[in-house]
């Protein structure tokens, strides 16, 4: 059981290592990347109003993602636990997930920061790109979707740390070394 949230930049290997968290501490992995995504597909009005955002790279507005966050977390599957993939994203969601928190009554056990630098991160979602053609993995996109995440996301580290919930792991590795790194990190979190 654990409540935490994955935080990395773009290219780190967040959503491949926190499907295998969610397995391992038995918890829904909850990605509003994915969730953006599944509703593109779809063509909901929630995929229509963020498909403009994800293509440029930008962040969709926080008016959208936070009520979107908001309702996955009052859903039963999530109260006994869950990590979030993808948010917060920036230091005022991180607010509205603390307003979220309280109203369930829960508090974060850790959040996990996968590091890499940046020229890593860049071949990876390259490479990616040629394989799963996600339409954000185009080199300038890439380039957009750094930037914030240096600008409005690494902010988050900080925020974090002064909590005393921060733990950092190198997202270098094998998918396996990576995986039970962050395994060690969240035991010697939970309560
Ligand atoms: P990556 O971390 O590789 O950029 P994600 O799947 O996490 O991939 O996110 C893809 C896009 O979805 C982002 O560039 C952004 O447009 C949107 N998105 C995901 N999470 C958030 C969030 N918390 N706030 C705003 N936009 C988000």
């Amino acid at each position: 059981m654990m409540r935490a949230v994955l935080l990395g930049p773009p290219g780190a290997g967040k959503g491949t290592q926190a499907a295998r968290l969610a397995e391992g501490f038995q918890v829904p992995a909850i990605s509003t990347g994915d969730i953006f995504r599944a509703n593109v597909g779809q063509g909901t009005e929630l995929g229509l109003e963020a498909k403009e955002y994800m293509d440029a790279g930008l962040l969709v507005p926080d008016s959208v993602t936070n009520a979107m966050v908001r309702d996955r977390l009052m859903q039963d599957d999530a109260g006994e636990g869950f990590l979030l993939d993808g948010y917060p994203r920036t230091v005022d969601q991180a607010r509205e997930l603390d307003a979220m928190l309280v109203e369930m009554g829960v508090s974060l056990d850790v959040v996990l920061e996968i590091t890499a630098d940046v020229d890593e991160v860049t071949s990876r979602l390259l490479k990616r790109a040629a394989i799963e053609g996600r339409s954000d993995d185009t080199e300038p996109v890439i380039r957009q979707r750094l930037e914030v995440y240096a600008e409005s996301t690494a902010p988050l580290t900080s925020f974090y740390r002064d909590r005393g919930v921060l733990v950092q792991v190198d997202g270098i590795g094998e998918i396996d070394e990576v995986t039970s790194r962050l395994v060690e990190a969240v035991k010697s979190h939970s309560s």
